[in-house]
């Protein structure tokens, strides 16, 4: 083949890119295209990191020799003008599972047929690609642990290097976008992923230990990477293999696959409750509602995770879980709502993950228990027994020591009015 596009979508790496690795085997000259698509809406803090990302992107691509092309518009027509303009044979894309990106493949799909240009999918979102993985009589898994053991057999794909070399077509449409200087320290895009991936693998050995630990703060913070696809989630397991206690790490990138093959297979979970028969009517209280948002619920270790979000864009796992529970299971509140604004303010805000978790939480999702309830108080006891990072985030309860913070209303009537923190919403 002369000339292929690789039209990129949320897989921003040239490592572990088969789409990419496969059109610089197949094609003499590569052409890789990023269309920025208004109806696609992402919030400010995916925007400033998807920038980061490009390029980061772009200065990959032109080390090897090509570039990135940048146009905003429809993904489908752009594509297809593209191709048609530097006479492309072939157009490849990583295949993806949220209805808006199947929608957007079947759109290619016609138009690439209309102009005889052969469209070809790849994996590389997910480690195991989502539809792989079936019960007997089933489209996907609706519970975790046996998706869980039917993951583990599956053969993986192996990992790709980068291409070693990418040449452009002499005629290449211009970008809509001027070329931005990428900072040193953009905390966006692959270069900063690896790094991250480099820097963080030898604390996987006590993942288990300090996952849960809330001050700690001893994740990988490789989501957002993992949304963008800056980093193969294949390459990462790949890495992760082996090495002492990798197990539990692995098993959440495969939570990640779980979600992943849910949304293929239940495109509405973004709106509509996915267990049938589960108890989905919620009380509409706008206050209520904006003291959750705002981390004024009264309840330090949810007013700190609301407060994390808010400032950092990103909200350690533990923490989403007491927020999301408190939002819907002691106020009330429909878990659309709390989707929404995690989804708004989240690094790593994704389709799956985000609204997969919300259901879970909610109990309308795929937990075995969905009655079940955290108490707020005793998880912050448990997960951050110092009281550190509640301090860390509200700073109205500084001055309490220990775990005292965790339970300001038990304080004397005095004390408490000093601190001008308000009393809880709904009691733990
Ligand atoms: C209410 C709620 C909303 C969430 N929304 C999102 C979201 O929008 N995007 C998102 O990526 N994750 C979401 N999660 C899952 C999880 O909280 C984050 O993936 C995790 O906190 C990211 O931090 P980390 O990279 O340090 O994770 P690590 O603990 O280092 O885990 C490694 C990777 O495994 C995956 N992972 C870990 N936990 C989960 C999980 N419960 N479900 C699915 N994948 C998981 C992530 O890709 C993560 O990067 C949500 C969880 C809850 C309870």
């Amino acid at each position: 083949m002369k000339v292929a596009v690789v039209l990129f979508t949320r897989d921003l790496r040239v490592h572990d890119n088969p789409a990419l690795s496969a059109a610089s085997r197949a094609a003499e000259h590569v052409v890789p295209l990023f269309v920025h698509d208004p109806a696609l809406p992402a919030g400010r803090n995916r925007r400033w990191f998807l920038d980061e990302s490009l390029t980061d992107l772009k200065e990959s691509l032109r080390r090897l020799g090509a570039d990135l092309v940048e146009l905003r518009g429809d993904p489908v027509h752009e594509a297809v003008r593209v191709a048609k303009a530097v006479g492309a044979e072939g157009l490849g894309l990583a295949r993806d599972v949220s209805g808006f990106a199947r929608d957007r493949e079947r759109r290619l799909e016609q138009a690439c047929a209309d102009e005889r240009i052969a469209l070809k999918t790849f994996p590389g979102v997910t480690v195991v690609p989502p539809d792989a993985v079936r019960p007997g009589g089933g489209d996907h898994y609706k519970v975790f642990t046996p998706y869980w053991r039917a993951w583990q057999g599956q053969k993986p794909r192996d990992v790709e290097g980068a291409p070693r070399r990418l040449r452009l077509p002499e005629k290449l449409p211009k970008s809509w976008f001027q070329d931005r200087k990428a900072h040193p320290d953009a905390a966006g895009g692959e270069t900063a992923a690896r790094k991250r991936l480099t820097d963080w693998l030898p604390h996987l050995e006590v993942y288990d230990q300090f996952h849960d630990d809330l001050a700690a703060d001893r994740t990988s913070r490789l989501s957002p990477y993992l949304h963008f696809g800056c980093l193969s989630p294949r390459e990462l397991a790949a890495r992760a293999e082996g090495r002492a206690g990798a197990e539990p790490f692995i098993r959440q990138l495969c939570w990640r696959d779980f979600y992943h093959q849910v949304l293929l297979a239940f495109p509405g979970l973004r709106r509509e409750k996915y267990r049938a028969g589960a108890e989905d009517s919620w009380r509409d209280e706008a206050d209520a509602f904006q003291a959750w948002q705002e981390g004024h619920t009264g309840i330090p270790i949810v007013d700190a995770g609301m407060r994390q979000l808010r400032s950092e864009g990103w909200m350690h796992n533990r923490a989403r879980l007491i927020t999301a529970s408190y939002l819907t299971k002691h106020l009330d509140a429909d878990w659309r709502l709390g989707g929404d604004h995690f989804f708004d303010l989240l690094l790593d805000g994704d389709v799956a993950n985000n609204y997969g978790n919300w259901q879970w939480v909610a109990g309308t999702g795929n937990d075995t228990r969905p009655y079940r309830r955290f108490n707020p108080v005793r998880q912050a006891e448990r997960f951050d027994p110092r009281g550190d990072y509640v301090r860390r985030y509200v700073p109205e309860l500084a001055d309490l020591e220990g775990g005292a913070v965790h339970a300001p209303w038990k304080l004397p009537e005095a004390r408490r009015k000093q601190l001008r923190y308000p009393a809880p919403l709904a009691m733990p």
